[in-house]
């Protein structure tokens, strides 16, 4: 089905009907540029930063950072690039920025965007490496913040960007709060990135590291589509750049709570493509409401390919 999705639908993400989704891929630095591109990737839509960071005594440089950035800008000169700030903490521990005390839920602790306000210099620098990057390139750059709770902190991370100079702050939608409350978040920032994979993590309280709990680690939870659709509808373009975009039948579900971009690890994109283009809108809606409708992860699976008739 691959070589057949790829020689079915090529160009920009659209529905069958012609509703425009931009396809965005997901990144983890400039050596994932090429598999983007060769699979018609409009931009990126996720740009994990914390690539740069790990593995290492000391913070990169500027200079480093101004390069790895610029380098990836300058592979979409037409499209968009999503950067976000650096992400540390629970999974992703780095070295020099060690939590403040013991954590006994690391998940539940200083991560994301709590972490960089107690190094404000980490953010600094990070945001004016970032506008120096895209200082006279034609891509659009969007920078948005990891691990949001509430209108308060994205109004912080928006001013922090603004600072820097850069003009399209976003955050990202991963705690159940920032979903629930997301026209005061909304009205903070110009655009949402629905982190579905911590999302779904925080939502069903199941630990996405833990492999014996993945029947709660699904983003086809009715009560994570819930809390989509209350971010997709808070006035403001919300993408989704969690594992919840690789799937054909969850993205045209997404599509129909009224999501407006998709960013996805590559080779996802032309299945995607294909799924979106072979849909009109309303049958996104309507598998969108099928799958609300229903009782179980499970269950809102089968009911919205059943309203998909043509899913691969
Ligand atoms: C997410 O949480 O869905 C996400 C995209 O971020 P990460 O997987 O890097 O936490
Ligand atoms: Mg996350």
């Amino acid at each position: 089905t691959r070589s057949a999705a790829l020689a079915e639908a090529t160009g920009p993400g659209r529905t069958k009907d012609g509703h425009s989704v931009p396809l965005l891929a997901n990144i983890g630095g400039p050596k994932d540029v090429p598999a983007a591109v060769e699979n018609g990737a409009e931009g990126v839509g996720l740009y994990r930063t914390e690539f740069l960071f790990l593995d290492r005594a000391t913070p990169p440089t500027d200079a480093e950072q101004e390069r790895a950035y610029r380098e990836v800008l300058e592979a979409f000169p037409n499209g968009r690039v999503v950067v976000r700030a650096l992400d540390a903490g629970a999974d992703k521990p780095l070295a020099f920025l060690p939590p403040p005390g013991e954590e006994p839920n690391p998940a539940l602790g200083e991560r994301g965007l709590r972490m960089l306000r107690r190094h404000e210099d980490v953010l600094t620098a990070q945001l004016s490496a970032l506008a120096r990057a895209a200082s006279g390139l034609t891509t659009k750059l969007q920078v948005m913040a990891p691990m949001v709770t509430d209108a308060e902190e994205a109004a912080y991370f928006a001013a922090a960007c603004r600072a820097a100079g850069i003009e399209h702050p976003g955050v990202m939608i991963e705690v159940p709060a920032a979903a629930l409350r997301a026209t005061d978040l909304a009205s903070e920032v110009k655009f949402f990135s629905l982190g579905t994979n911590d999302l779904t993590q925080y939502t069903c309280a199941a630990d996405r590291q833990i492999g014996g709990l993945a029947h709660l680690q699904d983003a086809w939870q009715p009560a994570v589509l819930d809390l989509v659709a209350s971010a997709a509808c808070a006035g403001i373009p919300c993408g989704v750049c969690g594992e919840a975009a690789n799937d054909p039948a969850l993205a045209c579900v997404l599509v129909g709570l009224g999501v407006t971009s998709l960013s996805m690890s590559a080779p996802s994109l032309p299945l995607v493509r294909a799924a979106l283009a072979r849909h009109t809108l309303d049958e996104c809606r309507a598998a969108a409401s099928a799958a609300r409708a229903a009782r179980s992860a499970e269950a809102a699976k089968a009911s919205a390919r059943q309203a998909l008739p043509a899913l691969a």
